[in-house]
């Protein structure tokens, strides 16, 4: 591996990806709850922006999954968790609800399910990791939330571990053959120390499917377009994906979405003003959801609050796809982007 630490005095203007050095792409960007503030970094070299400051928020987490019928992005979560019982096969469920399953799928479907031993880090509500185990792949979970496991053991039995990925792989014996991380990277704060003890913990020849909102698909105009920070400390794109696999001496492998695209319709790219945000405040100071000031935003709240924005927005989504053309290379993408880093056998 090609890593060594960065200088102290320059840590937070250095791509800690790349090593290159970033700009400050955006001063006092909204953050998740009103009235917290951050910059955006960005790394020209290996397209990558980071928030500063660079750090996880517990209490805002306790707070957006007490909450997380509330909030429009985390709603969905709780959706699956139940509706993966109902399932004949839970994972196919998965794949056609939801664009980062999908790409998981793709990874599964072109191995020999019997052969595969998965960890699938950051389990949350556990529905993947049980719609693994059903479609017949021997898969853990492991989370480092203890409201999450209990809730998981509970519905779907004893397929999970409470822990933290670095002590657990420090008393692991195991090394799986597949490591899933589905929208886990963005919230991380080192990256790199993160991807080099799932390196510890992957067999070699062995591959990490990691799922992120995908940066590559947005023009270089739009600052933020993820949820807001601390709760998303990065925004990744293809290019910091291979620059990653470069200095770990991985291959790096891109799920190819134009299938998902025609079935469900493509990603909505925002009409923006050049360099202004296109996000603000999820949750205002007393947690509650934050509505923006004018009345088409009240109307948006309100359609949140009553379950038919996301509904909405798909159908949007929808119609747009069809009348919009977009060039061939931007068609293989969405706003959420799968990649396979495979471990070389050696
Ligand atoms: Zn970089």
């Amino acid at each position: 591996m090609n890593y060594q630490a960065a200088p102290a005095e320059k840590s937070s203007k250095v791509c800690s990806l790349c090593h290159s050095s970033t700009i400050l792409k955006y001063q006092a960007h909204p953050g998740y709850q009103q009235p917290t503030e951050y910059d955006i970094y960005h790394c020209e070299h290996c397209n990558t922006s980071f928030a500063d400051p660079h750090c996880v928020d517990e209490q805002l987490y306790n707070m957006i999954y007490s909450r997380s019928l509330l909030i429009p992005s985390y709603r969905r979560y709780a959706t699956y968790a139940q509706a993966v019982l109902q399932q004949r096969d839970p994972l196919v469920y998965l794949a056609h609800s939801e664009d980062m399953y999908w790409g998981v799928y793709q990874v599964i479907a072109r191995n020999d399910s019997s052969t595969l031993n998965v960890l699938d880090i950051g389990s949350g509500l556990g529905y993947l990791t049980y719609a693994l185990n059903h479609h017949g792949i021997k898969t853990r979970g492991i989370d480092i939330s203890e409201e999450a496991v209990a809730k998981s053991q509970q519905l779907y039995g004893d397929y999970f571990i409470c822990d933290n990925i670095y002590e657990y792989a420090q008393k692991s014996p195991e090394q799986y053959s597949l490591i899933v991380m589905c929208e886990v990277i963005e919230h991380v704060e080192d990256i790199v120390s993160f991807l080099q003890v799932a390196d510890t913990l992957l067999a070699p020849g062995g591959s990490l499917v990691i799922t992120t909102p995908n940066k590559s698909l947005y023009p270089a105009s739009i600052i933020w377009h993820t949820a807001p920070p601390p709760v998303h400390l990065w925004w990744l794109s293809e290019e910091s994906f291979t620059s990653l696999a470069e200095n770990f001496g991985y291959a790096a492998e891109f799920i190819d979405y134009a299938v998902f695209n025609t079935a469900y319709g493509a990603t909505n790219i925002p009409n923006h003003k050049p360099n202004v945000p296109t996000r603000s405040y999820v949750l205002d100071p007393h947690g509650d959801l934050y509505v923006q000031p004018g009345f088409k935003h009240r109307i948006k709240s309100w359609l949140k609050e009553v379950h038919i924005y996301d509904m909405l927005q798909k159908y949007k989504n929808g119609l747009l796809a069809r009348f919009r053309s977009t060039n061939q290379q931007q068609s293989r993408r969405r706003g959420t982007l799968c990649v396979v880093l495979t471990k070389p056998i050696k």
